[in-house]
């Protein structure tokens, strides 16, 4: 069914988008309006029906700034689309409207040493192929590199891959500019540089389509795999923890597995033990006797090393998010947490919850750096039961000083800061004075006030 703004001017919106690629085939539609929300029994049933009406396929920004126009002309919600592979629904489009699918501008525009310069749609794995040509990587990939977007990752994403070495996209000088289209009756091209560009990171798209996106980039080392395993699971969170403080040892990903999370990596089986804990590595291969010996002092044994093999086994493709999606393969009713522990070379409230929840919440820490501190993030594998128990859960864990990133939300501030960002809702007034993009998704924007808040028809 076709929301009541593109009802009445159907005729008029489709002649304006006349050569440009659209569809509303209900298949199609379907697919493009989801994600992966799915990882949160809380948000299946809240999500799962959502459609656009139609679907538009940009090439450029002329296209785009044509699409955009009609929409204000007859207020259509527009909600943007990468790959689609964000777990929170973000780019689920709640109230119907346009999806702006910008898979077609994936140009990657320039590439130096240090930095470069890409269309949205460019795949985070073919910006990396083409600078790796020249000996330099992205500092940051989710472990959806191979499918995600540079756009999506910018507007959605938060670190992954490299946060040991970088932190988070967050940090100043991990994006550097872009280009953001305004949702007004005459549609502008605003560049953003510096602290500016702070006001379209992670905001979902609420706030402006970003068109182009200038990223530095890390040199690149010969790195290495390996797969590491622990009869204690404290002594794989040490060695994790011990490794990520080694200032000598360069390691771009440590992603530690409690015990029985190991069993669901399928395609790894042969390198894992029966109850026993993993490691799994992504370091500099020059590294490898200073790691064996760090590995020997934590009794832990190296199962799998893909210099001395041969071959890869893409281990970032098991960390992050990655290992909900292999544990859910398995069992369905397993669910997940995002928390970050503060940082604590012991690792006591780490222990603490080991024991405490056993395989109710099964622990997978990935080591990061989180503002110039080595500290594990969590992102444990919960057996669900009820959203109470969750919920308390979760609650139980930030008593205790951890911070939740909630991802069984779809709104922006509950999921991540738990604080609106007046930074984010002024831009938003600014470029989107409609409440026109990717609506429902910022509390901010009708918790404002008078003062150019919208209201929230959810509520
Ligand atoms: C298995 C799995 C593993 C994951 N691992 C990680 C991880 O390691 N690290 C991490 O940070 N995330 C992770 N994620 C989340 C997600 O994959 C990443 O954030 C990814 O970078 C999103 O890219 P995308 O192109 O799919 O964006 P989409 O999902 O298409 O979009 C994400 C958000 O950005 C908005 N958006 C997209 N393009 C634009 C644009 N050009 N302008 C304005 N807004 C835009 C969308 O509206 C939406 O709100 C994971 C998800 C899954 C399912």
């Amino acid at each position: 069914m076709i929301s009541r703004q593109l009802e009445n001017h159907w005729d008029e919106f489709l002649s304006a988008l006349e050569g440009i690629e659209w569809t509303t085939q209900p298949n199609q539609v379907a697919k493009l309006s989801q994600d992966y929300f799915h990882f949160s029994p809380v948000l299946q049933p809240l999500l799962g029906e959502k459609r656009a009406d139609v679907v538009v396929f940009p090439l450029n920004e002329a296209q785009v700034l044509r699409v955009v126009k009609a929409c204000v002309a007859y207020k259509i919600p527009v909600t943007v689309r990468g790959a689609g592979t964000g777990n929170y629904g973000q780019c689920v489009p709640l109230e119907g409207g346009v999806v702006l699918d910008l898979k077609n501008m994936k140009t990657i525009l320039e590439i130096k040493p240090g930095w470069v310069r890409a269309e949205p749609g460019a795949k985070l794995a073919q910006i990396n192929k083409l600078a790796s040509e020249i000996g330099w990587e992205l500092r940051l990939l989710p472990s959806t590199y191979r499918t995600a977007t540079l756009g999506g990752f910018i507007a959605g994403g938060s670190g992954g891959i490299g946060s040991i070495l970088y932190g988070w996209l967050g940090d100043r000088g991990n994006f550097l500019a872009a280009k953001v289209v305004t949702l007004e009756e005459e549609p502008q091209v605003l560049e953003l540089r510096g602290d500016e560009v702070q006001q379209v990171n992670h905001a979902y798209g609420t706030n402006g389509i970003i068109i182009e996106l200038e990223m530095p980039l890390a040199p690149s080392y010969p790195w290495a795999e390996g797969i590491i395993v622990f009869s204690e699971f404290m002594a794989a969170a040490r060695f994790g923890q011990q490794l990520g403080e080694s200032d000598g040892l360069i390691a771009k990903l440590i992603s530690i597995h409690a015990w029985p999370i190991p069993s669901y990596f399928t395609a790894l089986q042969p390198y894992l033990l029966d109850e026993h804990h993993a490691v799994l590595v992504i370091f500099d291969q020059n590294a490898m006797e200073p790691l064996e010996d760090l590995v020997n002092e934590f009794e832990g044994k190296i199962t799998f090393l893909s210099c001395r093999a041969n071959k890869v086994l893409n281990l970032g493709e098991f960390t992050w998010n990655h290992t909900t999606l292999h544990a859910r393969a398995t069992d369905p009713n397993l669910t997940y947490l995002q928390s970050r522990f503060p940082s604590d070379p012991k690792l006591e409230l780490v222990q603490r919850f080991y024991e405490h929840y056993g395989e109710e919440v099964m622990i997978h820490l990935e080591i990061v750096r989180y503002q110039g501190q080595v500290s594990p993030c969590g992102l444990q594998v919960v057996r669900f039961t009820t959203e109470e128990r969750l919920q308390e859960i979760m609650g139980d864990l930030q008593n205790h000083g951890i911070a939740i990133f909630n991802p069984h939300t779809y709104i922006l501030e509950d999921g991540g800061s738990r604080t609106i960002n007046p930074l984010q809702v002024n831009f938003k007034r600014k470029v989107d004075p409609y409440g026109l993009l990717n609506p429902g998704k910022m509390r901010g924007w009708w918790e404002m006030g008078e003062e150019g808040g919208g209201v929230n028809p959810y509520l």
